[in-house]
């Protein structure tokens, strides 16, 4: 049973533990990575928008981080597909956003030639919040609210469960900072108490789909290879994106020679492990991939690398290759059954298999499974 919410007027400059009435909110704003906590909160938002009657004043938005200059995406492929997914489920506009000056890769490389870390955390100040505040702008101007400063809403799914620095945090405050005449930014984590299993509970019973990075055995979405993730994670990472993985050694690489000695000094991908030990210990454990159990044809593997598991318009009869197919197999269901529930099944050694020459995966019409020699699946 859901918390009892308890409405408290905005603006009052100070940090509250319950949530703000979203009934005096001109503009509520939902910051979505499309992990399983945007998720939840997004889910969680939308049902008390509707109730409050102001759905229509909720935007989400979803900072796409840009791609390496090989291409690859820095965030786990698919995620801004599914960040659409999701919003579109609740009826609610998405606004993609990217920093003109260029993405995280670019930034670094470019910019900063030096990675984001814990101390400096420019990735989330410049990529992400920073392009929302841009939003927020817009629509405070759009909202046209005249004789008082406009009260915007924005949320956040931080949990206290995830660092002793966030169970410092309230559930709501009041944005000083970004506060102005014309606007009131209050700060909502709206499910700042949830334990993971709350979350999960949440995702399950929207029957909205998940990234299956999450059954991959990630936990945490956003940056494949963030520099706030464990060890265990960013050696994971790494096996499920060689590629990607490689190229931020290349940059690692380029960092430990420049010129700059203070730069120099801050080489390493991690202050306290650098890329090319995540590769090694990636390496050693070797390649992964993942299969469903119930499908005989070989393709039915997951391979994720640069794989948007989230892309329409393939091959319906390859699970791997065909959004709605992931979402819906053999009355299971693939980014629904939930972490640790065993349906997928991790394939050590195996490489991004190649669909059979017979396929027309190629072929931009969602009918063309039909006529793929493979086969259809179990
Ligand atoms: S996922 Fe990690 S590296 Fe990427 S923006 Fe967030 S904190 Fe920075």
């Amino acid at each position: 049973m859901e918390a009892a919410i308890t409405a408290v007027p905005l603006s009052l400059g100070m940090a509250l533990d319950s949530a703000p009435d979203l009934g005096r909110a001109d503009v509520i704003v939902v910051a979505s990575s499309a992990g399983k906590d945007s998720q939840a909160m997004l889910d969680q938002v939308a049902e008390l928008a509707r109730a409050a009657g102001v759905l229509e004043r909720v935007v989400v938005v979803h900072n796409d981080l840009g791609v390496t200059d090989r291409g690859h995406p820095v965030e786990w492929p698919g995620t801004t597909a599914l960040a659409r997914i999701q919003a579109d489920h609740y009826g609610l506009p998405l606004e993609i956003l990217h920093r003109d000056k260029g993405g995280l890769w670019q930034q670094a490389r470019n910019e900063r030639h030096a990675w984001p870390s814990a101390a400096a955390r420019w990735c989330t100040a410049d990529q992400k919040t920073g392009q929302a505040m841009k939003l927020v702008t817009r629509r405070v101007a759009a909202a046209g609210i005249t004789g008082r400063p406009a009260e915007v809403i924005y949320c956040v799914g931080l949990r206290a469960q995830e660092s002793p620095s966030r169970a410092r945090k309230s559930v709501q405050v009041v944005d000083q900072g970004r506060s102005s005449s014309v606007r009131t930014i209050t700060r909502w984590h709206p499910i700042l108490d949830w334990p993971q299993e709350r979350v999960w509970k949440r995702i399950h019973a929207s029957g909205v789909p998940y990234h299956p990075a999450y059954d991959w055995g990630m936990r945490r979405l956003s940056c494949s290879l963030c520099v706030l993730a464990s060890r265990e994670d960013l050696v994971l990472a790494a096996r499920l994106r060689p590629a990607l993985a490689r190229e931020y050694l290349e940059l690692e690489t380029q960092f430990r020679r420049q010129d700059d000695e203070r730069l120099r000094k801050l080489w390493r991908f991690r202050s306290d492990l650098s890329m090319a030990q995540v590769i090694e210990a990636a390496e050693t454990a070797g390649p992964l991939a993942f299969a469903c159990p119930r499908r005989r044809c070989p393709a039915a593997l997951i391979p994720p690398d640069d794989h948007d598991p989230f892309a329409a318009q393939r091959c319906p009869v390859h699970p791997s290759l065909h959004r709605d197919r992931l979402v819906e197999c053999g009355g299971r269901v693939h980014g629904l059954a939930g972490p640790g529930a065993g349906h997928l099944r991790p394939v050590a050694g195996a490489r991004p298999p190649q669909a059979p020459a017979s396929c027309r995966t190629s072929l931009p019409d969602p009918a063309a499974g039909s006529r793929c020699g493979a086969g259809p699946a179990s």
